[in-house]
C-alpha cells in the first residue's frame, strides 16, 4: 500500500514538472530577447536539476563558431571557458549537436565527481547553441527521468529561441529595407553633382505647388536663375572648377532662402529654378536681389583660384489671384524664362520681375 501510495504521488509530481514544462512559453513575451529566454529557461532547469553553474553557448550563423553568450554565476565565467575549450577540443559539442539529445558527461575542468548536462538547443532547420549544465551531482544520481524532461524543456527552449531570433532578424532586415528606399527615393529627386533637386522633381513638384497656391488663393513665385559666362569659367579654369562653382552657389542659395518650404531644383547645365510657395512677387523680387548680390560677392575657392560668377534671374508670380485661370507650370517656367531673357540682354547679373501672364508666342 505505502509503495503504491509513493508510486502515485511520484506520478503526481512528474505530471506536474511535464505540466510546468509545457508552460514554458507562456512565461516570455513574444519576441524575446535572449537574455529572457535564457532567464526563464535556467529557472525551469533548476526545478529539475541541482546546478552549480550554467553556461549558453550561441552558434555563429556564418562562422559555425560557439560563443559564450551567457553564464550565471558569473564568478563562474573563466570555470565555463575552460570546461567549454577542453568539451569542444574532445568534439563533444559537436558529437551532442549531431545526436540532438540532451547528453550526461563527466565536467573535466571542475572538482573531481561534478558531471555536465549537455543540452543541445536546435530545430529542423537551425542549429541555435548549446547549453551545458555544470551539476554538482555525480552522473549516476541524475536520473533518465529528469534527463527527458530537460529535453523536453530544451526543444521548447529552442522553439521559442528561433522564434525570436528570426523575427529580430525579420525586423532589421526590414528596417535595413526601409533606409535603402529613403535613400533611394531621396537620390531620384536629386541632382547627383549638387545635391539640390532635379527636373523630375521638378516636374512633379511644381504642378503640385501651382494646384494648391490656386485652391487655397495663396501666392507662389518662381525664379529661373541662370549663372553668367558660365562657359569661361569652364574655359579658363576648367570643368572641374565649373563643377565646384556649381555645388557652391547651390549651397549659398539654401542658405539664403527657407528650405522648410521654398525649394531649388536644377532646370539644366548652369540654369536653377527656385520655387517660393506662399511669396508674392513683391517678396520674391528682394529675395532674387538679394541671392543676386550674395553670388556676385562671394569669391569661390578652386584649388587657391579665386573664381567669381554672376546670376541673372527671371521672376514671375502671382498673388492670391492670378489674372488668369489657366496657370500651368509650362506657362508659368515660359514666362519666368521670358524675363530671365531679358535680364540677359539688360547685361546680365540683374533681376527681371513681373507678374504671370501667359507669354504668347507668334505664330
Ligand atoms: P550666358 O551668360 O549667356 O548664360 O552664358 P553661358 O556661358 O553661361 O551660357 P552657355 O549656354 O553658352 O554655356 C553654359 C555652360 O555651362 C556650357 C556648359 O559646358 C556648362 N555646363 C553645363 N552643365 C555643367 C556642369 O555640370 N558642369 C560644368 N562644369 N559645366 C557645365
Ligand atoms: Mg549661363
Ligand atoms: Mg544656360
Amino acid at each position: 500500500m505505502d509503495v503504491m501510495a509513493a508510486n502515485h504521488s511520484a506520478l503526481i509530481q512528474l505530471v506536474d514538472k511535464i505540466e510546468q514544462l509545457g508552460q514554458f512559453q507562456d512565461k516570455i513575451d513574444f519576441p524575446a530577447s535572449v537574455q529572457q529566454i535564457w532567464e526563464a529557461f535556467l529557472e525551469d532547469i533548476r526545478n529539475l536539476i541541482e546546478v552549480a553553474g550554467c553556461a549558453l553557448f550561441m552558434v555563429d550563423e556564418q562562422s559555425q563558431e560557439f560563443t559564450l553568450t551567457q553564464v550565471e554565476p558569473r564568478a563562474m565565467r573563466d570555470l565555463c571557458r575552460n570546461e567549454s575549450d577542453a568539451q569542444i577540443e574532445l568534439g563533444i559539442f559537436s558529437w551532442v549537436l549531431k545526436r540532438r539529445q540532451p547528453a550526461l558527461i563527466p565536467a573535466l575542468a571542475s572538482e573531481r565527481g561534478r558531471s555536465l548536462v549537455m543540452l543541445p538547443l536546435a530545430t529542423l532547420k537551425r542549429t541555435l547553441g548549446m547549453v551545458m549544465v555544470l551539476t554538482p551531482l555525480q552522473a549516476s544520481l541524475v536520473t533518465q527521468e529528469n534527463m527527458r524532461l530537460l529535453a523536453v524543456l530544451a526543444k521548447q527552449c529552442s522553439l521559442v529561441m528561433e522564434n525570436s531570433l528570426l523575427y529580430e532578424g525579420l525586423k532589421k532586415k526590414n528596417e535595413s529595407l526601409e533606409k535603402a528606399n529613403k535613400q533611394i527615393r531621396y537620390l531620384a529627386q536629386r541632382d547627383p553633382l549638387t545635391r539640390c533637386y532635379n527636373r523630375g522633381y521638378m516636374n512633379e513638384q511644381l504642378p503640385r505647388e501651382i494646384r494648391r497656391a490656386l485652391r487655397y488663393q495663396r501666392a507662389l513665385s518662381i525664379a529661373l536663375c541662370d549663372l553668367d559666362h558660365f562657359k569661361s569659367i569652364n574655359d579658363t579654369y576648367g570643368h572641374q572648377c565649373g563643377d565646384l562653382v556649381l555645388r557652391e552657389f547651390v549651397k549659398s542659395v539654401n542658405e539664403l532662402i527657407r528650405t522648410d518650404s521654398d525649394w531649388l531644383a536644377r532646370y539644366g547645365g548652369e540654369e536653377f529654378l527656385l520655387v517660393l510657395p506662399e511669396t508674392t512677387l513683391d517678396n520674391a523680387l528682394p529675395l532674387a536681389e538679394r541671392l543676386r548680390r550674395h553670388i556676385a560677392g562671394k569669391a569661390f575657392d578652386c584649388q587657391g583660384e579665386k573664381v567669381t560668377v554672376a546670376a541673372s534671374f527671371g521672376v514671375t508670380g502671382f498673388d492670391r489671384r492670378p489674372a488668369t485661370d489657366s496657370v500651368t507650370a509650362e506657362a508659368l517656367l515660359r514666362c519666368a524664362d521670358e524675363n530671365l531673357y531679358q535680364a540677359k540682354i539688360r547685361g546680365r547679373n540683374c533681376v527681371v520681375s513681373g507678374p504671370f501672364t501667359p507669354v504668347t508666342t507668334a505664330s
